[in-house]
């Protein structure tokens, strides 16, 4: 099957060195792979949605070179898509309603791990809907992280893939999406590395296939920790591309060429010299 990766960024603030360097890297290794691009705006969540932030980040990522191959996929048009994959998963016999409130839950140490809500049903609210975990370990190999391995029941619970508000999990989602998207490559973050076997348990549960991953590590800033949207990271200036694109080819372990004098050049130049075998010197994590 040929290469398929994507960029599936939140509209939660504007793209940061750590965004940018899971776009570069998800993008160098597609197109080393000879495959196609995409991008996917994960806009399901609108109570922690920035305003302006999803058209910003679409504008962002051309001014750096990054032009996706296929017309971007807004989240916020699929859940179509979701509401099958949930009713595919409650006729199985996945899923169940549960009205437990923080407080029961904090008794539990916050994981809920009977297979089924413990407080009593309560008509005046809506639910959240939980998946069943079963005690299964779920083990895969990252592309670059190595040998993954994740005892579900222990480790996650029975997670929440609809709130009570009605929107639908990032795990169901973006499960759903990488099928109907045929991704067979998804690179990103490794803050998202503890998310993967809830992923593939969810694509098993649906039938669904499971694709290669790669998780990159994580930009951190100077005082060594995580950067994050939702934080107001340090965000790059697309109107002045270089430098920060500069930093993110530096961090994924590519001497990139000083002469380049446009973002497209520059990308194209790394890609030359681009093995995803590299990515294991991305030891500078500081690249904001
Ligand atoms: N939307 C997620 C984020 O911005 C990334 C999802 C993914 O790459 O699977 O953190």
């Amino acid at each position: 099957m040929s290469y398929r990766g994507r960029f599936a960024p939140s509209p939660t603030g504007l793209l940061h060195a750590g965004s940018l360097a899971a776009a570069v890297g998800s993008w160098l290794c597609a197109r080393h792979a000879g495959g196609r691009w995409l991008v996917r705006m994960e806009d399901i969540d609108p109570p922690r949605e920035v305003p302006g932030s999803a058209e910003a980040i679409l504008a962002a990522l051309p001014a750096f070179g990054l032009v996706a191959d296929e017309p971007v996929i807004y989240q916020s048009s699929r859940i179509a898509a979701y509401d099958a994959a949930f009713e595919q998963l409650r006729r199985d016999g996945w899923v169940f309603p549960c009205w437990c409130s923080r407080s029961e839950l904090a008794a539990a140490s916050g994981i809920h791990r009977d297979g089924r809500c413990v407080a009593s049903p309560d008509p005046q609210r809506s639910p959240a809907w939980r998946i069943r975990m079963p005690d299964e370990t779920i083990t895969f190999v990252d592309a670059l992280q190595g040998p993954q391995q994740q005892a579900l029941r222990e480790c996650v619970g029975d997670f929440v893939i609809r709130r009570v508000e009605g929107f639908y999990s990032y795990q169901l989602a973006c499960v759903v999406d990488d099928a109907w998207q045929g991704i067979t490559q998804v690179v990103r973050g490794s803050d998202l590395l503890d998310s993967t076997p809830r992923q593939i348990w969810l694509q098993r549960c649906l039938g669904l296939p499971t694709p290669r991953y790669l998780h990159l590590p994580l930009v951190l800033d100077s005082q060594g920790r995580k950067l994050s949207k939702s934080e107001r990271a340090r965000e790059v200036d697309p109107s002045d591309p270089m430098p920060s694109l500069h930093r993110a080819l530096a961090f994924l372990g590519i001497t990139s060429d000083e002469t380049a004098v446009h973002p497209s050049e520059l990308l194209e130049a790394a890609l030359m010299q681009f093995d995803p075998h590299h990515l294991t010197q991305c030891s500078d994590h500081r690249a904001a």
